[in-house]
């Protein structure tokens, strides 16, 4: 097997290399309080002008069309793309607005919409959360019971939403909710352009087990929106959900994050080498884990090369997200076996290796696993798209 990318995709990524060289110097991240680096890096002044200079190179958009603001990249471009990001720990999140919500508006939204919300998503100027999760559907989404009632020019919402990540600093929701309670589940919900400032709307504070606040629970309480703030056709929500997006879907990210993180225990094992760096079973391991890097590294480069030849990943980009995200936690898990007791160490303490980040990765690489389709909707994936074995 030979596998090579192209001069242009070459090219390509030693430009983003140059830029994030320049942009993130070295100890970037040393302006955020060590408590809070992780988080803070995101949400902070720092990430928003970060994300505005990524805009003012149509970066952030790089799939979409020139028309609305993107370079129309090729899916080889944007997986080297996100692939850098990710090993450089670049404060990009988890850009919903330019994941799928422009998309989504580009195919279902109407003129209005499509000029009112896609310029304002391509240069970072507003931001969206994505409002799917309630507390009886998570996996089996469609189970959603959050309702919509059309009132004359106006849809009056009513229900709660969960886990929903960066509601507390969003301009727009992207909402999910039932609009026909009659109807079987899939075909009874629509989808809405949700302004978060609207009466009605309270959003909880949900602390995750790093003891950070990324995601909420939003409550609505006879919020009303203009009738014209539903997106595509009343009750075809659940397919729209569901659009096939010209996206890299590869999850290359899980995978070049965790690379920076096994170098780095390299590199400790190296310059402390009574401690850790000689003893064979911490060698092994991180023998064992630069086999998995490999491993996990071709898979996700598989699903771009299937999208790149036009064709839909399916059971493959399941593979990607299981083993990338186990892969993130098997690693965490090495790191802190690696450190001993040094491993749980919080960043604020003053005997932290690593300036405490591998236990900060150890408690954050589980979401990995959850959030996007759990494991094990991954695992039913493969087996019975991929292996051909009956529904359970
Ligand atoms: C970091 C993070 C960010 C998130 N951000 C958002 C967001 O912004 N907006 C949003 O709407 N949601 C968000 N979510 C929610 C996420 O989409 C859900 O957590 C996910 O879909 C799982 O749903 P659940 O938590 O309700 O678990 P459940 O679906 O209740 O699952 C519970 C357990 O049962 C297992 N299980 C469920 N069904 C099956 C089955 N058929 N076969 C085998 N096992 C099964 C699951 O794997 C899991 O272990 C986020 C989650 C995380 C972790």
């Amino acid at each position: 097997m030979e596998f090579r990318f192209n001069a242009e995709e070459e090219a390509f990524r030693t430009e983003v290399r140059e830029f994030l060289k320049a942009e993130l110097t070295p100890g970037w991240q040393d302006q955020f309080d060590n408590d809070t680096e992780f988080l803070a890096a995101q949400q902070s002044q720092f990430a928003r002008q970060f994300n505005k200079k990524l805009a003012q190179r149509r970066w952030l958009t790089l799939p979409w069309p020139e028309e609305y603001g993107g370079l129309k990249a090729s899916i080889m471009q944007q997986m080297v793309y996100n692939e850098e990001m990710a090993y450089q720990g670049a404060p990009t999140g988890l850009n919903m607005g330019v994941a799928w919500v422009g998309p989504s508006l580009m195919i279902y939204g109407s003129e209005e919409q499509k000029k009112r919300f896609l310029p304002a998503i391509a240069n970072h100027d507003e931001i969206w959360c994505t409002l799917y999760s309630e507390p009886e559907a998570g996996s089996d989404l469609a189970s959603l019971q959050t309702r919509a009632v059309k009132d004359g020019d106006e849809w009056v919402i009513n229900g709660q939403k969960i886990w929903t990540s960066g509601a507390h600093r969003s301009d727009w929701g992207w909402l999910a909710a039932r609009t026909d309670p009659e109807a079987p589940k899939h075909k009874g919900i629509s989808m809405f352009i949700l302004p978060m400032d609207t009466p009605g709307i309270s959003v909880r504070p949900l602390i995750n087990m790093a003891g950070m606040h990324g995601f909420n629970e939003v409550f609505f309480e006879d919020v009303r929106i203009p009738a014209n703030y539903i997106v595509g056709q009343e009750n075809n929500g659940w397919y729209q959900l569901a659009v096939a997006l010209d996206f890299e879907r590869s999850s290359v990210a899980g995978v070049a994050r965790a690379r920076r993180w096994w170098e780095d225990l390299v590199s400790f094992s190296k310059e402390h080498r009574s401690f850790v760096g000689a003893r064979p079973e911490v060698r092994h391991r991180l023998a064992e884990i630069g086999v998995e890097l490999e491993a996990g590294q071709n898979l996700c480069y598989r699903v771009a090369s299937l999208q790149q030849a036009g064709k839909i990943p399916n059971y493959e980009a399941s593979i990607a997200k299981l083993y990338s995200s186990e892969l993130g936690l098997r690693l965490a898990g090495s790191g802190m076996e690696m450190l001993g007791l040094y491993g749980q160490l919080h960043p604020r303490s003053k005997y932290a290796h690593l300036k405490g980040r591998i236990e900060r990765y150890y408690q954050l690489s589980v979401a990995e696993t959850i959030g996007g389709g759990t494991s094990e909707i991954m695992r039913n994936i493969i087996a019975m798209r991929g292996l051909g074995l009956p529904k359970g």
